[in-house]
Parts: C-alpha cells; sequence; structure tokens
C-alpha cells in the first residue's frame, strides 16, 4: 500500500501542508518559546507537554513519547492507514493525486474500519437522498416546523429513512455492500433464521460523526407520536457511546473561536441552537457525560458551559458530571433553564439573545452544587451523606486555593466548623495518597552513550555537515549499534538525495529508547550555534575516537599480559607492534 500514491506526489503532499494547520484541528495550541504546546490527544494530561515544532514539522510529546511528522499525527490520531491519511492531507493541500480504480488486492488491504466508515458514509447518502424525495415531505415539513433550515439540514447531513423494512437493505445489495458489514454496524437487524432489515424506518435521520468528519453511526427520530422517540445506532467496531460528542467535527471551529463550549444532551438541541446562530454547542448520545467527553472537549477548550433540566433528573447529572470537570482542569458553568423548558424550546420562545444572556448569567457549577444540591439537603442523614460526596470531590480539586474555598463554602452551607471539615478533608486525602502513591515504573534501562548521541543529533540538524563527518570515518567508532547504524543510512540518504528527511530517518531506529532520545533532542533547539558547529563537530569526532582508542588500548594491554603469562613470545611480541602503532595513530588525531 506504501507506494500506492507516488514518492513525487508524497513530497508535494508533505511539502504543501504545515502540521501547526492539521495539529490545530485537533488540539488547541499556544505558544511557547519558539514551540508551541498543548494538550496531548493521546494520553491524558492536565498540563500540556505536548510539542509541536513548526520549523521542523514535527510533534513530540514529552509525557506519552509519541512523536512524528503531519502524517504520523493523522494516521494515530483518525486511526488510518498511511496511503488514507497521505490522501486526506493531499485533499486538505489542493494537490491532485491520479484517480485509480481500487484493485481487489487493494480492497482487501483497506482496512476494516475504513471499509466500515464507507458503508456508513454510502448510508448517510442515501438518507439524505430520501429526505428529498416525495416520500421525505412530512419529514421536510416536520423540520421546517422547528425552524430547521436548509443549511442546519446541509450541514449536519440530516436524512431520512423511508417507511420500508428493506429500503437500505435494497440499496446497500444493489450497491454490493457487505449486508454483513451493514449489521454489525446495526443499519440492518439480523432475522431470526436468515435475513436481515432496516433498523432505521419512517425516522429522521441524524448521521454521528468523529472528531475527523467520518460518519461513525446514525440517530433516528420519530416524527410525530410513538415510541421509542430515538433510536441510536448500536455501538459497533468505529462507535462508542461515552467517547463520542455530537456535532464536535461541525462546532470546534466555533468553540475556539468563543473561548467555550455549550453542552446539551441531544442531537436536536444542539440543531435548535445552531440554527438560532448558537453555534459552538455540543452534544452528548443520550448518555450520562464521560470523563472520556470532558477530555475530548479538553482539546479544544477549557471552558463550559452545560445546559441541565432543573428538576431532579438535572441535578443528579449535574452531580454525576460535576467531578469530570473538576477532574479535568475544566471551568463549567451551570446553566439551568426554567422548569418544563428545554434548549430547543427555550430559544424559540425568548430567542437567541436571552439564552445567550442565560449562559453569561449562570454561576459555576461548583456554585451550584453548593446552593441547590448541598444546601437543599435537610435533617442530619441527608447532610452527612452530602458532607461524604462534598469530601469526595475534593480530592478531584488540583488546585489548593480552590479547594480551600470549596470547603469554606460547603461548610457554611451545612453549618459546619470549618476545622472539623478540613480535618476530615485531610483525612481522607492521606489515605487516597497512601493507596495512589506507587513508585513510578522504570523504563527498561539501555545505555546510550551521550557522545555518540551528540554526533548523531548533529547529523541530523545539520545535514550540510555530513560529508565531513562521513570523511572522518568516525562511524567506524562508534559503539551504540542502532546509533551506528542511523548514522550509515543518514550518510546514504544524504549521498543520493542531498537532503534528509529527519523524523523518517529515527523511525528506522530499532531501539525505543534511542528512537525517543533522538526525537527530544530534535524537537528541542539544536544547542550549537551555526558559527561553532565546525569547532563541536571536530571536538565530538575527536572525543569519540579518542574513547575508542582508550578501550583499545585496555584489550591490549589485557591481551598482552595473559599473552605473557602463557609465555607466549609471539603473540606478545605482536601485541607490543601493535600497541606502538596505536599509540602513534591516536597521536595523530
Ligand atoms: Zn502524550
Amino acid at each position: 500500500m506504501k507506494g500506492y500514491i507516488p514518492e513525487d506526489k508524497v513530497e508535494e503532499i508533505k511539502s504543501r501542508t504545515d502540521i501547526v494547520d492539521i495539529v490545530s484541528q485537533y488540539v488547541t495550541l499556544k505558544k511557547a518559546g519558539r514551540n508551541l504546546i498543548g494538550l496531548c490527544p493521546f494520553h491524558k494530561e492536565k498540563t500540556p507537554s505536548f510539542t509541536v515544532r513548526q520549523d521542523k514539522q514535527i510533534f513530540h510529546c514529552f509525557g506519552c513519547s509519541e512523536g512524528g511528522d503531519a502524517v504520523s499525527f493523522l494516521m494515530k490520531v483518525s486511526q488510518i492507514s498511511y496511503p488514507e491519511a497521505l490522501r486526506q492531507l493531499a485533499a486538505k493541500a489542493g494537490v491532485v493525486l491520479p484517480e485509480r480504480a481500487v484493485s481487489r488486492s487493494e480492497k482487501e488491504h483497506l482496512s476494516i474500519r475504513e471499509q466500515y466508515y464507507r458503508v456508513n458514509g454510502l448510508a448517510s447518502a442515501h438518507f439524505a437522498r430520501n429526505l428529498a424525495l416525495p416520500a421525505g415531505k412530512a419529514a421536510r415539513e416536520y423540520l421546517a416546523k422547528r425552524n430547521i433550515g436548509p443549511d442546519a439540514i446541509a450541514m449536519f447531513t440530516l436524512g431520512y429513512a423511508l417507511d420500508s423494512w428493506r429500503n437500505l437493505r435494497d440499496y446497500f445489495e444493489k450497491e454490493k455492500i457487505s449486508l454483513l458489514m451493514a449489521e454489525k454496524l446495526g443499519l440492518l437487524v439480523p432475522r431470526e433464521g436468515s435475513g436481515s432489515y432496516d433498523r432505521f424506518r419512517a425516522r429522521l435521520i441524524f448521521p454521528i460523526e468523529d472528531t475527523s468528519g467520518r460518519v461513525i453511526a446514525f440517530g433516528g427520530r420519530i416524527m410525530g407520536e410513538g415510541v421509542p422517540k430515538y433510536t441510536n445506532s448500536p455501538e459497533s467496531e468505529i462507535y462508542i457511546k461515552g467517547k463520542h460528542l455530537y456535532g464536535l467535527y461541525r462546532t470546534r471551529e466555533e468553540i475556539r473561536r468563543k473561548g467555550f463550549a455549550i453542552l446539551v444532551e441531544g442531537y436536536f438541541d444542539l440543531i435548535a441552537l445552531w440554527s438560532h446562530g448558537i453555534r459552538n454547542v455540543v452534544a452528548t448520545l443520550g448518555t450520562a457525560l464521560t470523563h472520556e467527553h470532558v477530555d475530548l472537549i479538553r482539546r479544544y477548550t477549557q471552558t463550559m458551559a452545560v445546559i441541565f433540566d432543573s428538576d431532579e433528573a438535572g441535578k443528579k447529572a449535574l452531580t454525576r458530571s460535576i467531578d469530570f470537570f473538576l477532574a479535568g482542569n475544566m471551568r463549567a458553568k451551570a446553566v439551568v433553564l426554567p422548569d418544563g423548558y428545554d434548549p430547543d424550546d427555550y430559544v424559540r420562545t425568548f430567542g437567541k439573545e436571552r439564552l445567550d444572556e442565560t449562559i453569561k448569567q449562570a454561576g459555576s457549577m461548583i456554585d451550584y452544587y453548593i446552593d441547590h444540591v448541598i444546601g437543599e439537603r435537610k435533617g442530619l442523614e441527608e447532610k452527612r451523606e452530602a458532607l461524604r460526596q462534598a469530601i469526595a470531590l475534593t480530592k478531584t480539586i488540583s488546585s489548593a486555593s480552590e479547594r480551600d474555598l470549596f470547603v469554606r463554602r460547603v461548610s457554611e452551607r451545612l453549618g459546619i466548623e470549618q476545622d472539623v471539615l478540613i480535618k476530615e478533608v485531610r483525612q481522607t486525602a492521606a489515605e487516597t495518597a497512601k493507596t495512589t502513591l506507587q513508585a513510578p515504573k522504570e523504563d527498561k534501562k539501555v545505555s546510550i552513550d551521550a557522545v555518540e548521541l551528540q554526533l548523531v543529533n548533529i547529523m541530523l540538524n545539520f545535514p550540510e555537515q555530513v560529508p565531513i563527518i562521513d570523511d572522518s570515518n568516525v562511524l567506524l567508532y562508534l559503539t551504540t549499534n542502532d546509533l551506528k547504524g542511523l548514522g550509515e543510512l543518514i550518510i546514504e540518504t544524504f549521498k543520493q538525495n542531498g537532503k534528509i528527511n529527519a523524523i523518517e530517518l529515527i523511525k528506522t531506529v530499532e531501539q525505543k529508547p534511542v528512537r525517543e532520545k533522538l526525537m527530544l533532542l530534535l524537537v528541542n533547539d539544536s544547542p550549537y550555534d551555526e558559527t561553532v558547529i565546525d569547532r563541536v563537530i571536530v571536538d565530538t569526532i575527536k572525543k569519540i575516537k579518542q574513547r575508542w582508542y582508550k578501550e583499545r588500548r585496555k584489550d591490549l594491554q589485557i591481551e598482552l599480559r595473559k599473552a605473557e603469562n602463557e609465555g607466549n613470545t609471539s603473540l606478545s611480541d605482536q601485541l607490543v607492534l601493535e600497541q606502538k602503532k596505536l599509540i602513534q595513530e591516536e597521536k595523530g588525531l
């Protein structure tokens, strides 16, 4: 598959792609010196250790050691193959790739996941076409009645599933799509015995996309009365409810622009707000908020306004989600709408400005929690329960001053002496510390020679110096095999192309610790100035050779002693000669 896109096209794609643009779609980057930093999408973290170097077009995470270029970033973040990543970058950069029919063997190579996305994409387009058919009239009228216009329909690729048990199935059959695959995606439901039928019938269809814009599942809503009101795709290999948010792919730019995200409970609410011009919205998909959701949003913003119902269920949902926000270092506001209103009703009744204002005026989630959840507890037992909850929550607040404030206000609310509460909190904190404090796992030690590492790092950073290093034959003196191999590869590549691609070369290194060290050095600024680099190279080469001679002399000395002890005079004479030669050579360094 790797040769699938011609090499010159690959070069063109890479040269017209800016890693900062690509990464920015998934991570909010901030400037830090010459680097851009953000929260790593590949591991969980509260302070940014994910670093992008625009001048070198690479990324590296100091937390989890992921690293590479724009292509590898896209592959990893979207879990797609190398050719697929290149194709996406080509589309973005406006590089036209030669159109080629997909051969049978290539089709087999297309990863299963990509085939799933394709089937969902076809289904989505099919539903969208249905909506425009005469049979979709009722659905169109329903949307119009809910103020959902053509732009929202187009933006969210809304569709319609006909009132039929086999409309989609027939379409798939005609298109020679694997029905088994459609069953696995939940688009078709297997019949007992054999055969299958359409899951979605006579429903409005909301395709659910991941953060790369691929359709991963569908939501279906009935238009009149009836149950169930909503039907969603079951979870599949590409869709896990608690991990995905509806709309994020379409609204993330606006979220970034506005600096915060509004969280609602379903796709209808999201589209209603979007249609009224409130576009920094995401929605959960019929599940309670999870910490994975919070992690996902945190890639784009650290501020949220969560719209809750004012009923008991809403308060419960708030209590459940509050520690995700605290633990995720998210500033969250609790927007509570008047009784009986959901965001759709509210914005339709009172308009955009009023909702904007309500969101603006909303207090923090912690305030709401203290006032309405803890504050309304009556009686000793209820208060004790509230206290237990509050103490559990304090553990997740990472900022000490915020924690103190929280404790003070909870104690005021519950009428408990602050000292008593603080003591209680400290005690639980100490207990947790005891159980969670473990020595960090240590990586298997691989000794990497610092001077040799420096040499190879220079070769990667200053390829124009490669010929000088080649002439010195210094690579023959390296003792770390991985570095020696990489050094040889750099020389070879430079001789052939007159340039090198540092990332690609580093990737060939076998041992992970060596690879990571090199990546790390590449991300960091080269400590050498152009003006002193000649001097540094001469010194480094000398150091490596000197050390080699020293080792060699030691070995010779041991051999010589052994030969003398054994009375092997011819060998010892030879060794003495060699020793002299070695010292001579060393002097000439
Ligand atoms: Zn990381």
